[in-house]
Order: C-alpha cells, then sequence, then structure tokens
C-alpha cells in the first residue's frame, strides 16, 4: 500500500510524494490523518534547512503535531478500534533504556521523535495519509473534539507542561511574553490552572488579539514606549508573580526581572542561544527561581533536545487529549 506524504528533500524543496505504507502488526494501528499543525521546527526546517547543527541531511517526512481516525488495528489491540478518532503521540521511545526502564520515557536515550533530522538516518514524520503507528501512541479525544483541536494537544502538552513548573497559579499574576502559537497556549493554561490576571505581550497586535481570545486578560504591545517599563508593572518591586517567557529571544529577560515581584518565578519556554542575565535588571536578593524549559533548537544538544520532545508527549498523551 502507498500513501502521499509531505516531503523536505532540502531548504524550500518540499514535495508531496507517494511513500511506502508500513504492514500493520498484530499490536499496532493504522490512522489515517486528518489534521497537523504546522510548529516552530517545521518551518525551521523548510525555511532553513534545519536550526543550529540540525540540519537535513536526507528526504524527511515533516510533521509531528497530527491527528487523525483509526482505520484498521492489529489482533492484540484493544485501545483504539476503526472509527475511533485520536491524537497522535509524536514520541517513540526505545522501551530499553535505563531510563525507559525506569519509567522515565521521556528521558529515553534512544528515542524516535516524529518529523526529527537530529539523528540519522532522520526520524520521519506524520504529515501523510497513512500512517502506522503503536497502540501506545494512540489518544483518543471526545466526540465533541475536531481533529484539528486534537491536533493541538502535542503543543497544549508544552504549555500544560510549563504551567506546571511554576506551580499553583490561583489567583496569581501572570506575565506570558510572546503571543505566538505556544504563548496562546500557555495563556490558556495559565487561565485554566486558576491564574487571577495573565498579561500577555507581543510585538504584534494580531496576535495580542489571539491571545485575549485564548483568556488574557490584559495586553501589552511591548514595541509601543513604554511597554512592560510602564510604573505599574515596576512599582513596588515588580507586579507579577509568575512569568513564562515564550519568545525565546534572550533580551525580554531582562525586560522581566523589573517586572517580577521578589521570589517570583521565570519559566523559560522559548529557545534562544545566549540569554543575558545582567544583575542590574535582577537585584541581589530578590530570589528568582528560575524553571528552565527549553524546547529543541538553537545550540541544543541532542540529548536535552529529545528529552524535551518527549516531555510534550508525556503530557500530550497524559493530560492534553482530556
Ligand atoms: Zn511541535
Ligand atoms: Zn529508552
Amino acid at each position: 500500500m502507498e500513501a502521499l506524504a509531505c516531503v523536505l528533500h532540502a531548504e524550500k524543496d518540499l514535495r508531496i510524494e507517494t511513500v511506502p505504507v508500513a504492514e500493520v502488526k498484530e499490536d499496532q494501528v493504522l490512522v489515517r490523518i486528518g489534521a497537523g499543525g504546522i510548529c516552530g521546527s517545521d518551518l525551521h526546517y523548510y525555511l532553513d534547512g534545519g536550526f543550529g547543527v540540525v540540519r537535513v541531511r536526507q528526504p524527511i517526512v515533516l510533521g509531528h503535531e497530527v491527528a487523525g481516525t483509526v482505520e484498521a488495528v492489529g489482533a492484540k489491540v484493544t485501545r483504539v478500534k476503526a472509527g475511533d478518532r485520536i491524537a497522535l503521540n509524536p514520541s517513540r521511545p526505545c522501551g530499553k533504556c535505563k531510563f525507559c526502564q525506569a519509567g522515565e520515557h521521556h528521558h529515553c536515550l534512544d528515542m524516535w521523535f516524529y518529523g526529527s533530522a537530529m539523528r540519522l538516518p532522520h526520524s520521519q514524520g506524520a504529515f501523510r495519509e497513512l500512517i502506522v503507528v503503536e497502540e501506545y501512541q494512540c489518544e483518543p479525544v471526545g466526540d465533541t473534539v475536531s481533529l484539528g483541536e486534537a491536533a493541538c494537544c502535542e503543543p497544549l502538552s508544552v504549555a500544560l507542561h510549563a504551567v506546571q513548573q511554576a506551580g499553583s497559579l490561583t489567583g496569581k499574576r501572570v506575565l506570558v511574553t510572546g503571543s505566538g502559537p505556544i504563548g496562546a497556549l500557555v495563556v490558556a493554561a495559565a487561565r485554566y490552572a486558576g491564574a487571577l490576571e495573565v498579561v500577555a505581550t507581543d510585538l504584534h497586535d494580531a496576535a495580542l488579539k489571539k491571545a485575549v481570545e485564548m483568556g488574557a486578560t490584559r495586553t501589552v504591545n511591548v514595541s509601543i514606549e513604554p511597554g512592560l517599563k510602564a510604573e505599574e508593572f515596576t512599582a513596588d518591586k515588580g507586579y507579577f508573580d509568575v512569568a513564562i517567557e515564550c519568545t525565546g529571544a534572550g533580551a525580554v529577560l531582562k525586560d522581566v526581572f523589573p517586572v517580577l515581584r521578589p521570589r517570583g518565578t521565570i519559566v523559560q519556554v522559548g529557545v534562544s542561544g545566549e540569554v543575558p542575565i545582567s544583575r542590574q535588571g535582577n537585584p541581589p536578593g530578590r530570589r528568582l527561581p528560575l524553571r528552565w524549559r527549553i524546547r529543541p533548537g538553537g545550540s541544543s544538544d541532542q540529548g536535552r533536545a529529545d528529552q524535551c520532545q518527549a516531555d510534550h508527549h508525556r503530557h500530550a498523551a497524559h493530560r492534553a487529549c482530556r
């Protein structure tokens, strides 16, 4: 059997091609993909041929944020049946390494993550008509969830994980810097977690509008002065209890420190290279716990990036779909 797939051959060389569909083994599931989200990493592969040291060195099917409908199941599969609509977990840990043995699959030393060029041969992705997956990768979604929404499970899992790093948000004032897809999902997750206020920032009004739709109580366009330097944010040692940094622009942190109250928490979600942290904006005695939630990209090494990708899966599987 064959199916169409979205294959990247090199920078800006994306082709729709026919690829073989594997036999469905007894513990596997054949899924017809119905929706897929384009991740920042997919964009980097297409626009730049990769990111940092991770380069496309052979044809790769992109895509890891996908959902679809079960077409057929192997004889031993009980979790799903034909016709079920599912979100697909894009992580495939080895099940054998010391971390997998310890139940910490997200730290797997031999992770295969859909649509990743970090390893060679590349781990092929899920932007294709039909795909054979493992039973454990299938997460059924409710009837009221569209496949488009289900495809958001993976990025939503990033947001849920980020929010979880901040501890209880009940009654807290939360700053979310950057209102792209991840930032917008973090806004929703923060509200869901009970934040009293969620202030979203961005350089663009269109993104801020989306942040409001996702639950932001207020927005700040930081391309317009004073932005976060406004007196109301910096007064009394800082307005926010928690900052969740989703831009990945290292320079943003220097604006975050002055608006974060002493003993506040910063969760770093966005990818960045160098992060300049000066004492100027971070006076001694503030004791700011910084939770580093690095995503794949930039200068991150493979092990760390795989680990982070696996984090997506863990939370996608167990929380996002519900
Ligand atoms: Zn993604
Ligand atoms: Zn493993």
